[in-house]
């Protein structure tokens, strides 16, 4: 089988591997469609390899879909050719948090693409039963990938901000977390949504995605200066960073009125970033580091599925598989226009 596997930061190289067999409660997925993740592009320009001991080759992807190739023993609730989205993580199930039902901080998760765990841009990939989910024919591979992400807002507004409606946001970073988070905070009936985006496309995206006003930033405290006005010097109810930029997450404090909340949600470059701790202090604010997503599998299918979400206006580029390389650029520099783009193995 065909495998898009990075051999050194920035260099993915199309090479041949051995298709693998499953085990017990396994399933072989033909993979049809992956979605490229802003935190993929970290990994692809080697920026976590010092916390991920990423070894090279390594293989990236963990947005994807496809059909069911081949079962494992034991596996007898899902028929070979069903087309299925398949979960990027395997949770370990015994921790305490997984027994607690919080499986989106297992600190033993197995999660496709990531910390030596080798990802899913291949033509088959090996996943547990328990990751896959049947998906209608009426949804195609590509948007299906788009669970992810949107699981992610569902998870963000629903189980972070726990919204009892009417409240106003700022989200920091157009890329489809920020869209995903402004739209699901519309979902649950916000009242403003701001979004500040530096990159034109990504800004009028965010108007299609639920935002009331757009801030084009242009300037470092651009964002600042327009909530407070929009505000009355008062801030925010909710801020959600999504930039994922050491800017970004110094920036998230200082729009948050009195007792706000702030959640961080972007992956920086770095582990270690500035934070504004005098403006969180007088505030008294509420962080939240929010971490992947928990069980919002099937309402985010839902949403694509009865067309309330825009998974296809999300899809701004389509690759086949031997043009990887090109789309983790694309991704990476933010070029064209970029939201999302999927890799077709
Ligand atoms: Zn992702
Ligand atoms: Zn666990």
């Amino acid at each position: 089988m065909k495998s898009a596997v990075l051999v050194e930061p920035n260099r993915i190289e199309i090479r041949d591997q051995a298709r693998p067999e499953p085990g017990p409660g396994q399933v072989l997925v033909r993979v049809r469609a992956v979605g490229v993740c802003g935190s993929d592009t970290h990994y692809f320009a080697g920026w976590r390899d010092h916390e991920s001991g990423t070894i090279y080759p390594f293989v990236l992807g963990h947005e994807f879909a496809g059909d069911v190739a081949q079962l494992g023993a034991g596996v007898d609730d899902v028929a070979e050719g069903q087309r299925v989205l398949c979960a990027p993580d395997l949770p370990c199930g015994t921790c305490e948090w997984c027994v607690r039902g919080e499986k989106n901080v297992c600190p033993n998760v197995q999660f496709a693409g990531s910390a030596g765990v080798m990802g899913c841009l291949s033509e088959y990939y090996l996943v547990a039963r328990s990751q896959l989910h049947p998906i209608p024919d009426s949804i195609t591979y590509a948007r299906a990938t788009l669970c992810e992400p949107l699981a992610i807002g569902l998870y963000i507004i629903d189980n972070l901000v726990k919204p009892r409606g009417g409240e106003s946001y700022a989200v920091i970073g157009a890329g489809p977390i920020g869209l995903v988070s402004a739209f699901c905070a519309r979902l649950r009936n916000a009242g403003a949504v701001y979004v500040s985006e530096r990159i034109g496309p990504r800004a009028d995206a965010a108007l299609r995605y639920g935002a009331t006003e757009i801030c084009r930033v242009e300037d470092e405290d651009d964002f600042e200066n327009f909530i407070d006005a929009a505000t009355g010097h008062n801030g925010v109810d909710v801020v959600i960073e999504a930039g994922g930029e050491s800017g970004s997450i110094l920036q998230a404090a200082k729009l948050s009125r009195i007792h706000g909340l702030v959640i961080i949600e972007g992956i920086p470059p770095a582990g270690e970033v500035p934070f504004a701790v005098d403006a969180a202090r007088r505030r008294e604010l509420n962080v939240i580091f929010g971490r992947r997503s928990l069980d919002k599998t099937d309402e985010a299918l839902e949403l694509i599925e009865t067309g309330r979400f825009d998974a296809d206006g999300m899809i701004t580029h389509e690759f086949p598989l031997r043009e990887a390389q090109k789309a983790f650029e694309c991704t990476r520099d933010y070029r064209d226009g970029v939201i999302k783009a999927v890799i077709y193995p």
